[in-house]
């Protein structure tokens, strides 16, 4: 994308601008001042948060900022009765409690408002009974407990590490086996890096430290009360009973300490070497302790209530000079489960900086062709809700007008080299704009952030270029892109997969998330926050500003003939099935060739656009734009109404994957199994020809109009 009217050489002299003015320092002094509190959604300080952001985002020259409200259900422990585990003898007397709260860190002992470590939307309830130990709490996990160790957990308590999945998909997945309760708890296999101090002389989790989140399976929902509107004073609302993706079992989180203390008297079958942790027991799997213990069982004490709440997003914009009603979005959460230092604050930092530095441009003049919508978003950590919220109030707007959505939640989760997931046709874009970044190391001066991230971290398989992942969800580009069809990405600092083997970061959504712990070990020099944002940064500019949209269709094209297939050899390991009952890909695979050809067309006839004629450009865009709204159906995937896209979505098993073709995904996974295999291979039948039918009517998008 080579500069070639004079336009254009403007717009890349203010991208160089826009991101050189991006300073380290100011980073650090955003994150500062934006983690000294808890502020957790639905809390006063969160609320004094957004009120701050407001105004110093209209001190830095934004045209318009707005605080919009929702009422939506979020969920808190009780303040007086605190929730617990507890091993009780046989006279019911408790023998053994966990901890109700985290140690603090120094410097924090005199925090008030620190929410005690709990899984939000737990049922309440004090079950008591017997522990089985299910791994990660896997579908595989499940699937092989009951079929290959012919355990069943119907009425037990199961126990779980955390790590691998989203825990609302583990907590899904307990219930549907019969559990009566589910304990998580951090294992430092997955939470400790090896030959790091815990916090806070080093960067891992302490055994007393323990991950919060929500529990919930929402599919998209947004506020459990109001799915597919905006939870307004007006809204009617569910009842609590109807209400979406609520667990019907109570849930608690611990950390190791207290997890050995249920864990080191279990019985029960020794289990495969791949269940077992990193702590100093045999990670028996139960059910029940050993002989010795065995009148001994587990109650949990959960009273945690759900509570309908007053969140508050935050919504600045930057009216766009030619195309006003074209809107490219910058998102990411301001809501923490405490100080958030690096969730979400990290990214909110980032984002605060962008919004200086676009200030500081508008002041010298420049202005986007396009609009540009900055969002700070509220209870994300409840599911998403404040970003949901939004798109649900502003569908039919965002449907029309939206080019593309950027993420922003947290800005780094490790110190290796950039991460970055997205929708295939933004590829181009990010090599593009990497390549004009440097990178942010010590020692690589003159080396450019493509350079450094792709000999870290090369795509191998699939090209000679860095790896770039598909979208997941698990944040709040989720309603923009699963739900809306808006091209969506989300770019940040990563650690080394390959040595480090632990899940998320150790202290994620601890109370030793804390400024800290990113100024000491994460990044001391604020260079990689910086990097982050001139990646978001230029994202957003090339998006908002260009002339012709940098999006590209034979992305697309490449990508969904890889899903596709890859989706046609999994069915095939059921060859003898695929001729019974007469089930083909042709149709698929010759919707993807049609995609292939009308974008290689589109392309070319890109080329030739007269770039002086505006209607012509105005048209083209728009069939770039649109061309991620093609894959959208309107139907659903089969039980997620709100999950629309047909090429991608998250993982039935897990909420942080994403799947290609998850409709056809689904169709095939354990079909093997399948009491009625007839029905179900017919079922597979017709999410292919979904798809088919799906490619093919994207690709007559991208034909000349008449
Ligand atoms: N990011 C939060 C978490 O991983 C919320 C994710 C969600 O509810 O989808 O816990
Ligand atoms: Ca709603
Ligand atoms: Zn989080
Ligand atoms: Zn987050």
């Amino acid at each position: 994308s080579h500069p070639n009217t004079p336009e254009d050489r403007d717009s890349s002299i203010y991208l160089r601008e826009f991101l050189d003015e991006m300073q380290s320092d100011k980073i650090r002094e955003h994150l500062r001042k934006f983690t000294r509190l808890p502020h957790l959604a639905g809390t006063e300080q969160n609320l004094k948060y957004a009120v701050q952001i407001k105004t110093e985002w209209l001190a830095f020259g934004l045209d318009s900022v707005e605080m919009v409200p929702y009422d939506v259900l979020l969920s808190y422990p009780n303040e007086t009765q605190p929730n617990y585990i507890s091993i009780v003898d046989q006279h019911g007397t408790e023998i053994f409690n966990t901890s109700f709260a985290e140690p603090l860190p120094e410097g924090y002992e005199d925090i008030s408002n620190i929410v005690p470590p709990y899984s939000a939307f737990s049922a309440k309830g004090q079950p008591e009974g017997d522990l089985v130990y299910v791994n990660y709490g896997r579908t595989e996990d499940f699937l092989q407990l009951e079929r290959e160790m012919d355990i069943n957990v119907t009425g037990k308590i199961v126990i779980v590490r955390y790590g691998k999945i989203f825990r609302g998909n583990k907590v899904k997945n307990a219930i549907l086996a019969g559990a009566q309760g589910i304990i998580m708890f951090s294992d430092p296999a997955d939470y400790w890096a090896t030959g790091v101090q815990p916090y806070p002389d080093g960067w891992n989790l302490p055994g007393g430290g323990a991950q919060r989140g929500n529990v919930l399976n929402l599919n998209g929902a947004g506020d459990p009360l109001t799915p597919g509107y905006p939870a307004k004073e007006y809204t009617y609302r569910f009842k609590l009973e109807d209400a979406v993706g609520l667990p019907k079992i109570p849930v608690h989180p611990i950390g190791f300490h207290d997890a050995v203390h249920l864990l080191k008297n279990m019985g029960g079958q020794i289990p495969p070497n791949n269940w077992k942790g990193a702590l100093n027991i045999s990670y028996r799997i139960g059910p029940g302790f050993t002989n010795d213990f065995r009148s001994q069982k587990v109650r949990m004490n959960i009273y945690t209530n759900n509570k309908v709440s007053r969140i508050y997003n935050v919504i600045g914009r930057i009216r766009g000079a030619l195309e006003p009603d074209r809107y490219v979005i910058l998102g990411g959460h301001r809501d923490a489960w405490v100080f958030g230092g690096i969730d979400p604050m990290s990214g909110a930092a980032v984002v605060h900086e962008m919004v200086r530095s676009a200030g500081k441009l508008l002041s010298k003049g420049w202005r986007p062709r396009r609009t540009i919508i900055f969002a700070s978003w509220d209870a994300e950590e409840f599911g998403l809700q404040g970003s949901t919220e939004w798109a649900e109030e502003n569908a039919k707007l965002l449907q029309e007008r939206a080019v593309a959505y950027i993420n922003a939640d947290s800005a780094i989760e490790g110190m290796y080299t950039l991460r970055v997931d997205c929708t295939p046709s933004l590829h181009t874009l990010v090599y593009d704009i990497t390549k004009q970044i440097a990178s942010p190391e010590e020692g690589e001066e003159g080396v450019s952030l493509y350079e450094s991230w792709h000999k870290r971290d090369n795509w191998t398989n699939d090209r000679d270029a860095p790896r770039i992942s598909k979208l997941g969800s698990g944040s709040d580009f989720e309603a923009y892109f699963i739900r809306l069809g808006i091209a969506a990405g989300r770019a940040r600092y990563t650690k080394n997969k390959n040595t480090e083997r632990y899940s998320s970061y150790p202290v994620y959504h601890s109370v030793y998330e804390t400024f800290e712990i990113v100024e000491k070990f994460y990044d001391p020099s604020f260079k990689r926050l910086r990097v982050v944002a001139q990646v978001r940064g230029s994202l957003v500019f090339q998006l908002a500003d260009s002339k012709i949209l940098p999006l590209n269709l034979n992305e697309y094209a490449n990508s969904l003939s890889k899903y596709a297939q890859s989706i046609a050899r999994l069915a095939q390991n059921h060859m003898d099935e695929m001729r019974t009952y007469n089930v083909s890909f042709d149709s698929l695979f010759s919707a993807v060739e049609n995609f292939t050809l009308a974008a290689s067309g589109f392309h070319e006839r890109l080329q030739d656009l007269n770039k002086a004629d505006s209607l012509q450009v105005r048209a083209m865009n728009d069939q770039l734009m649109y061309l991620e709204r093609a894959f959208i159906d309107p139907l659903g995937l089969p039980g997620r109404p709100f999950y629309r896209h047909v090429i991608f979505a998250p993982s039935s098993h897990n909420k942080y994957a994403g799947e290609s073709f998850p409709g056809i995904y689904d169709a095939l996974f354990d079909i093997e199994n399948s009491p009625d295999p007839e029905k179900s291979w017919d079922e597979v039948k017709r999410q292919i020809s979904i798809a088919a039918f799906t490619v093919h009517a994207a690709a007559m998008t991208l034909t000349r109009p008449a």
